[in-house]
């Protein structure tokens, strides 16, 4: 049975505010599962399962899933649509109320994201795994297209901030593909992309502090980075100046030009510094 069938018959209504825009392209959603790499030995974590359209096709190529669904009243067609596999487990709940470590358990060892995320929650949703996780691998989500070319922007573009120095510290966001909102059901009122992060340190640093300079260096995106720091570390803005120029920048540089690694030198040299 069609989908779209399958939810009228289920006397489904769609909720806007859960940002549900549904996937039904057999090809896209194949696309998407082969963009993410997924293989027989992958648990895989999915955010919004829907009417589990790329539920099932995870299903059919991982060796076990684990779906996080909002909506209760999706219950009845992710039962019809998910109830010939053995190896999902469907999670009713907002996946925000969850903590990393119920997350973690659940999965029980290594594990990989992937999403057609609500819009509505996309950033949080990126920032908490790529921030918080220890045992994600990668990270592959559909988001809105001006969230994909963020999330892989270069440093002094318009597009670069905070979201992107996060993905790049985990391991660096790759562009996979444009996706038309003729593609959704309903569909919405902007294109989307799929974008894969991977774990893959290159760089250390403590990741709080690490998150605390960037969360200052982007606040106040117009002020040089030594005004930034002054502001979100609590110091004055000649010790600010002084660190920065230790990391090998110019005490006038602007956050907004710095790489990951820029701030992950910097960061090291604040806290052998303080
Ligand atoms: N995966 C499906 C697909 O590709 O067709 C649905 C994707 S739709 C863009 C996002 C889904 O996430 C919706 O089913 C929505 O109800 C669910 N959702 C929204 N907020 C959520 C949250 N906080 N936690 C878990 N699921 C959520």
């Amino acid at each position: 049975m069609e989908i779209k069938d399958l939810l009228r018959e289920c006397g489904f209504r769609f909720e806007k505010k859960f940002g549900q825009n549904f996937l039904t392209d057999g090809n896209l959603l194949s696309a998407i599962v082969s963009d993410a790499g997924v293989t027989a030995e992958d648990t895989v974590v999915e955010i919004g399962a829907g009417a589990g359209t790329l539920t099932a096709k995870l299903a059919g190529s991982a060796g076990r899933v684990i779906a996080f669904e909002i909506d209760e009243n999706l219950r009845k067609p992710l039962a019809a649509v998910l109830g010939r596999f053995g190896n999902v487990e469907t999670v009713f709940g907002d996946v925000m109320d969850f903590s990393m470590e119920e997350i973690e358990n659940m999965a029980g060892g290594p594990y990989k994201v992937v999403a057609n995320l609500p819009y509505y929650i996309t950033t949080p949703v990126i920032m908490k795994f790529i921030e918080q996780s220890r045992r994600m691998t990668s990270m592959t989500v559909m988001v809105q297209k001006e969230v994909a070319e963020r999330l892989a922007a270069k440093p002094a573009t318009k597009e670069y901030g905070r979201i992107t120095v996060a993905a790049d510290f985990f391991g660096g966001a790759v562009y996979k593909r444009t996706v038309p909102r003729s593609m959704f059901y309903p569909a919405p009122n902007v294109d989307s992309a799929v974008v894969r992060i991977d774990r893959n340190k290159r760089f250390d640093a403590d990741g709080e502090l690490f998150r605390k300079v960037v969360k200052s260096a982007f606040a106040m995106r117009r002020k040089i980075l030594s005004t930034c720091l002054a502001s979100g570390l609590g110091m004055s803005k000649e010790k600010a100046a002084a660190l920065i120029e230790m990391s090998g920048h110019s005490p006038s540089v602007r956050g907004e030009t710095l790489s990951a690694e820029d701030f992950a030198v910097l960061t090291n040299v604040i806290k052998n510094n303080m």
